[in-house]
């Protein structure tokens, strides 16, 4: 095995969780060294839409006029369909707060990902990709002091850091190896396509919910969507062997859904990801902190994984920036202001995103919700609370939620 020199910091992960962090950290003047198993541009399993806070992040890493340059969708807002028939539709100009602008983006993570990647790069990170983190080093206190990996020729490296960044999303390792990973009671798999010729795609993304699952159709401009399937677990053993056709007949089952998609026009193959619903029970120990997924996995449906995670990395580099200006090992003490400051960034949305994630177990009740929302006025609020650009008490709050469902 061969051992690197010590970094600064350690980076599991080239997410936009991980490539933020250290991008944020590179430019603050650390030594910084990301590692990812894979190798990019890679593909992301996920609905690849965006808020106008997001967009707000991506313009402050510097990155916005790249993307924007990319060719993706201008987005405008979210509409939901019911499982009974009930629609709402949220539009972020009529939400409130303050956006950063109009509209969101819907851009392929295969572009996101690897525009973050390289301004990652650019500032000074040294990236190394086709490594795969296995197990955590430990110093003589049992502190987390670094990972080893393997790499693509199957050699395994040590790479010992101050500290380690666990940016490796859902079902992250550093998490598990750390004895910090969760798993909640709401178990979902997606299965995420792009499609081409999608008829009537309209510039608001789109969340078609039955009593199994929903459906999420996205546009990701030149004419392509994001369509993704989400189903309970226990319904996706069925997908075995044959992903593709899964995908197809379930997809097929939404009203909103069937007559528009062409899943003969497919452009992308079917990505499986989950389960979802995973957490941890702390987001930092002694040597090593959590950002994005694998410190929280927020419900697609609610959406803004991207969101929390850019906004996590900026948590986290603002607590690794001091911790790392004092000589002596990085305790979880020392990193208590980036679990403060997730509790604050968090909390709301996080109660938010389990309302709706439970109200989806109730078809009727979540029908009412939703019929009731789009009749009072109150869905642009939620879109803008789920787009993180207004205040989540703004929606929980007796007033608010006795309104949606009575
Ligand atoms: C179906 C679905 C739809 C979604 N839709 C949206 C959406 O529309 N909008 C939105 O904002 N969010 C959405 N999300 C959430 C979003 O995808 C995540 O929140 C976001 O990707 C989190 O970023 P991250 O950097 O934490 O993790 P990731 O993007 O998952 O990145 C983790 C990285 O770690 C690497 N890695 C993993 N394990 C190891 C290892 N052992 N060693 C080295 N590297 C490793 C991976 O290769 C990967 O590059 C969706 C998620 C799903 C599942």
């Amino acid at each position: 095995m061969t051992t690197e020199p010590v970094t600064d910091v350690l980076v599991i992960g080239a997410g936009p969780a991980g490539s933020a962090t250290a991008l944020r950290l590179a430019r603050s003047g650390h030594r910084v060294t990301v590692i990812d198993r894979a190798t990019f541009p890679r593909e992301k399993p996920c609905s690849e839409y965006m808020s106008p806070e997001t967009v707000r992040h991506l313009a402050a890493l510097g990155v916005l006029d790249t993307l924007d340059r990319a060719g993706g969708a201008a987005l405008e807002g979210t509409q939901v369909s019911g499982p009974l028939g009930s629609r709402l539709v949220g539009r972020f100009t009529h939400a409130g707060g303050t956006p950063f602008r109009g509209t969101g983006l819907g851009l392929a993570r295969r572009i996101l990902d690897a525009t973050l990647l390289q301004a990652a790069r650019d500032a000074g990170a040294t990236v190394l990709e086709g490594i795969a983190a296995h197990e955590l080093l430990r110093d003589g206190r049992g502190a987390v002091a670094g990972v080893r990996g393997r790499d693509t020729a199957g050699e395994w490296r040590a790479f010992p850091a101050r500290v380690v960044v666990g940016a490796d999303g859902l079902g992250s390792i550093v998490a598990r190896r750390a004895g910090l990973h969760m798993q909640g009671p709401v178990r979902r798999i997606a299965f995420v396509a792009h499609v081409a010729g999608v008829r009537d795609l309209s510039m608001t993304t789109e969340l078609h919910v039955s009593r199994d699952g929903y459906v999420g159709i996205n546009a990701l401009g030149s004419g392509v969507a994001n369509v993704a399937l989400v189903v309970p677990a226990h319904l996706a053993r069925a997908a075995k062997g044959d992903v593709a056709a899964f995908f197809r007949e379930r997809t097929m089952r939404f009203p909103g859904v069937r007559d528009r998609v062409d899943l003969g026009q497919i452009v992308r193959e079917v990505l499986v990801t989950g389960p979802f619903d995973a957490m941890s029970r702390s987001s930092t120990t002694d040597g090593a902190l959590l950002v994005g997924d694998a410190a929280d996995f927020f419900d697609p449906f609610t959406g803004e994984g991207i969101c929390s995670a850019l906004r996590g990395a900026e948590l986290a580099a603002e607590t690794l920036h001091d911790a790392l200006r004092h000589d002596g090992p990085i305790t979880a003490h020392r990193l208590r202001s980036y679990r403060a400051g997730r509790r604050r960034a968090f909390l709301g949305k996080w109660i938010v995103e389990r309302l709706v994630g439970y109200g989806m177990l109730a078809p009727a009740l979540f029908d009412r919700a939703i019929a009731r929302l789009e009749r009072r006025g109150m869905a642009d609020t939620l879109i803008g609370v789920t787009g993180q650009f207004v205040s989540p008490w703004k929606v929980v709050n007796p007033v608010y939620l006795t309104r949606m469902v009575l």
